[in-house]
């Protein structure tokens, strides 16, 4: 029922013509019936790949942008700038944001809302650091800030977004989490949206696993009856396992 979403995160990586070349590679390949293939890269190489797409069923995304229009905000991206570009996804609150460019649940949900203004679908992500899964808070933390991302969104909406869980500590480290743990924190980040918005918005809200993530193992996440994808960082950089991935969904 609910369309599995592949989703490669370039991070700062590849050039506008690297970005190009990927593409004329994974054309045709990584187009699946039945997949969404979408390709999340830096916002230099966003134009080249609006126009490398065209004509195949690859969507495009950006990794941020800012929750207001325009304005004296230097070096921000805003939504219609997005739009314009045909960008059809945008990342938002990725923990290397949360992190590194002091992202709050607060910024995440102005810019959840502006995506959503702009015709942008959001892929918000969610996730426990490694001392608050130790210390048994990974729900809470991901039900927190579930909540906050989507508060104030109509039920319509919501539906519409893609939220990724990502444990932070299987991020870049080649430690996963088991797609058993991952489905049972999905699960309940769904039932928290059955909660706020409804049964029928939760059956459709998309929500992804990320987090090593590779060809190895995505079909030990797709099997999971909660796992609706996933986004995917360093084996969505070379394009031979990005083909992969797309399959393996
Ligand atoms: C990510 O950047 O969202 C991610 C999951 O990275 P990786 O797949 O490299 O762990």
């Amino acid at each position: 029922m609910r369309t599995p979403i592949i989703a490669g995160n370039w991070k700062m990586f590849k050039t506008a013509g690297e970005a190009v070349s990927f593409v004329n590679e994974v054309k045709g390949k990584a187009e699946i019936a039945g997949v969404e293939s979408v390709i999340c890269a830096p916002f230099t190489a966003l134009p080249a790949l609006a126009e490398a797409v065209k004509g195949t069923s690859l969507k495009i995304g950006a990794q941020n942008m800012h929750w207001e229009e325009s304005g004296a905000y230097t070096g921000e991206i805003s939504g219609p700038m997005l739009q314009d570009l045909g960008v059809h996804y945008v990342i938002i609150g990725h923990s290397e944001r949360r992190a590194y460019f002091a992202e709050t649940d607060e910024t995440v949900n102005k810019k959840v809302h502006a995506a959503f203004k702009y015709g942008i679908t959001p892929i918000i992500c969610v996730g426990e650091k490694l001392e608050e899964r130790e210390a048994g808070q990974t729900k809470e933390v991901c039900r927190v800030q579930t909540e906050a991302a989507l508060q104030g969104l109509t039920a319509e909406q919501a539906a519409q977004a893609v939220i990724a869980y990502e444990p932070i500590w299987a991020i870049g480290t080649g430690k996963s989490s088991t797609a058993e743990d991952a489905n049972e924190v999905i699960s309940y980040i769904r039932e928290r949206v059955a909660a706020v918005f409804g049964q029928e918005t939760a059956d459709k809200i998309r929500i992804q696993y990320g987090g090593s993530v590779k060809p190895s193992n995505i079909r030990e996440f797709m099997q999971q009856p909660d796992i609706d994808g996933a986004l995917v960082g360093g084996a969505s950089l070379e394009a031979a396992s990005y083909i992969q991935l797309v399959e393996g969904a």
